[in-house]
């Protein structure tokens, strides 16, 4: 950590609180490089990733599948243009419906498009089959993105007030609560949205029964039922997809984060008789952008060949396992999550102090609210990894409880 360094970060700090719109506080530092489980900043200093890049990067940062699907897709093939196929969507649309149940692809480069598709399909689906109809019931804290549509499916109370008027049209019920949602369908419903384990909001899952019942009302209504496995998809939860957990399957699922490993690359997928769009309904200039179809396939093929669904499962076990053994001494409560989206409640608001007391000691951890802590690692992620992290976070709990 030579004074060049440290010279070249303070001269970039500068630079980035005069020039950097103010949306996010962000610590004072930079980050430079990534390799497997760890960043590096421009200090030299070395972060244990258990965010993930928001439980983005599966494979880990910089995996050598995404070096070189790059590299090659991008020698070939930048850009034709949205209104031509291009090879690697051709392929990534086989292999995503291939693995799925889902016959059909779109792609968009965020999560929050990718959800605005499947909103806009949905109105669709209720201008043509459902006497117009338009309202779509999500949950109270679950999340589905930051464009105006997505804000207002998403179920976060804090967002209320903001940016008024709201896109009309979402009915926000509580998750597991099958009455509410009866209670909620009327005949202006064309859809029921959730994600299956609320990831935002704090890591709670939907029940089975309560998801089983919910694809009954949706078969016998005519309703269309959405997940979103934007960021439950791909392997998070310990299968390929959460939806393997509860035994049915959506019209629609909508799919970001994990498919890409980091590059920007969302996908909507439907059955055959959701594919109900009409030519110009829907598109966008990076539909199918080459190099995001490159890594998406990539990356998906690579997370199959090494099974990383199951070792999320078995690493997810370890971690919950180790933390049982220290609950009792800091006063953890609701240890909870699938796979490697897991969680635990503090016993005191104290989750921005501990996330800062780990970071100081090189490890990321995530706090969704001031009580709680959100753990979700690339899947790639070693119990030698596990057990380090273990080792930061004990260091940094003991510091925050001593006083
Ligand atoms: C992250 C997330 C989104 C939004 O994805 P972006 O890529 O940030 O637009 C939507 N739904 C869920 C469940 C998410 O976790």
């Amino acid at each position: 950590m030579g004074i060049q360094t440290e010279l070249e970060t303070a001269t970039l700090l500068a630079a980035a609180s005069t020039s950097i719109l103010s949306t996010a506080v962000r610590p004072e530092l930079v980050m430079e490089r990534g390799q497997g489980m760890y960043l590096w900043d421009t200090d030299g200093k070395r972060y244990l990733d258990f965010v993930g890049g928001w439980a983005v990067t599966c494979l880990g940062h910089s995996p050598a599948v995404i070096q070189e699907a790059l590299a090659q897709q991008s020698a070939a093939l930048v850009l034709s243009s949205p209104s031509f196929y291009n090879k690697p969507m051709i392929q990534f649309a086989k292999l995503l419906t291939d693995i799925t149940g889902y016959d059909r692809a779109f792609f968009t480069s965020s999560g929050a498009e990718a959800n605005e598709g499947a909103i806009k399909l949905a109105r669709k689906h209720g201008s043509i089959h459902l006497n117009g109809a338009f309202e779509i019931i999500t949950t109270i804290n679950g999340f589905h993105g930051r464009t105006l549509a997505t804000m207002s499916a998403t179920g976060k109370k804090q967002w209320e007030p903001l940016f008024a008027p709201k896109i009309p049209g979402f009915k926000h019920v509580p998750l597991n609560d099958l009455d509410a949602c009866l209670a909620a369908i009327n005949p202006n419903t064309c859809a029921i949205m959730l994600e299956l384990v609320q990831g935002e909001g704090g890591v709670h899952e939907a029940e089975v029964e309560y998801v089983q019942q919910l694809r009954k009302i949706c078969d016998d209504s005519g309703i269309m039922l959405i997940f979103d496995e934007i960021q439950t998809g791909f392997g998070r939860t310990g299968k390929l997809f959460a939806y393997e957990h509860y035994g049915v399957q959506a019209d629609v699922m909508t799919l970001g984060k994990g498919i890409g490993g980091g590059f920007p690359l969302s996908a909507m997928l439907t059955t055959e008789a959701f594919n109900i769009f009409d030519v110009g309904d829907q598109g966008g200039t990076y539909t199918g952008q080459p190099l995001a179809m490159a890594v998406g396939l990539a990356v998906v093929n690579e997370l199959i060949r090494l099974e990383l669904p199951h070792h999320a499962e078995q690493q997810g076990r370890y971690i919950i396992e180790r933390l049982h053994q220290i609950k009792d001494k800091y006063n953890l409560k609701h240890i909870r999550g699938k796979g490697l989206l897991l969680a635990f409640d503090l016993p005191k608001p104290v989750g921005a102090e501990l996330v800062a007391a780990c970071l100081q000691a090189g490890l990321l951890i995530n706090t969704p609210n001031s009580l709680t802590i959100r753990l979700m690692p690339p899947l790639v992620v070693s119990a030698t990894d596990i057990d380090v992290m273990f080792d930061l976070l004990c260091d940094a709990l003991d510091g925050i409880f001593r006083t």
